[in-house]
């Protein structure tokens, strides 16, 4: 018998460095660090992808956890922080900048807590939402459990539609586990806004969009407004 230790040595050497394997961990870091190679020249917060973009319609691929500790990994990550920061918006999954893997990162700052209350919104309904500080977290190839399927509508928008929203019904909350960003596995309970954020994210990366579970007579122009003459 061998040791675990001389067990997971081998299963190292003959499974993980077996020509089929590396072809297709090459294969997947070639593909999205081509991509990710194009997003990041010439800027260092690249354009968000548009509703109509194929990537936004296809499932997204899990990443091999072996490539989270790489230079090219750690980058996609910050192009997505600053992105999502640039646009102050709460979250951003990877197929966004055009990058097809199972990634998002989301968070819900103090500016976007005061910007909620220069909208109008009181002290009351952010706790009755449950609209508190979140800070940043990063999720790879998330899985997600609904823990409370008590449906609550609110708005949403999305950078991927930029200009609309529309009121989404989604679970009150929700149980998420995945890998961070050191490649650690965590799991997260979040309820109300952040549970909302979540599923929001996590439907990006099976190709959904907030349009498709909305209440479609909700739809609008945030703007509309300003055509009313
Ligand atoms: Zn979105």
């Amino acid at each position: 018998m061998f040791s675990a230790t001389r067990r997971a040595k081998l299963f190292v050497k003959t499974v993980l460095e077996s020509p089929k394997w590396l072809n297709i961990l090459t294969r997947q870091q070639s593909s999205w660090m081509e991509n990710l190679k194009s997003i990041i020249v010439g800027s260092n917060v690249p354009k968000v992808r548009q509703i109509g973009d194929p990537v936004l319609r296809e499932v997204a691929q899990p990443v091999d956890p072996m490539t989270i500790h790489t230079a090219e990994f750690k980058k996609l990550l910050e192009v997505m922080i600053k992105t999502m920061r640039e646009h102050q918006a709460v979250g951003i999954a990877a197929p966004q900048i055009g990058v097809g893997l199972q990634v998002f990162a989301m968070e819900h700052t103090r500016e976007h807590m005061n910007r909620l209350k220069e909208m109008g919104f009181t002290l009351e309904d952010l706790r009755q939402k449950q609209m508190d500080i979140v800070p940043l977290k990063i999720f790879v190839n998330p899985e997600l459990k609904i823990t409370n399927s008590k449906m609550v509508a609110f708005r949403e928008g999305c950078l991927s539609l930029e200009g609309f929203s529309g009121m989404v019904p989604r679970a009150l909350e929700v149980e998420v586990r995945g890998l961070n960003e050191n490649g650690e596995v965590v799991t997260w309970n979040a309820s109300g806004w952040p549970a909302r954020i979540v599923q929001h994210e996590v439907d990006h990366l099976r190709g959904n969009i907030y349009i498709d579970s909305m209440t479609y007579k909700s739809f609008m122009n945030n703007k509309w407004n300003d055509f009313v003459e």
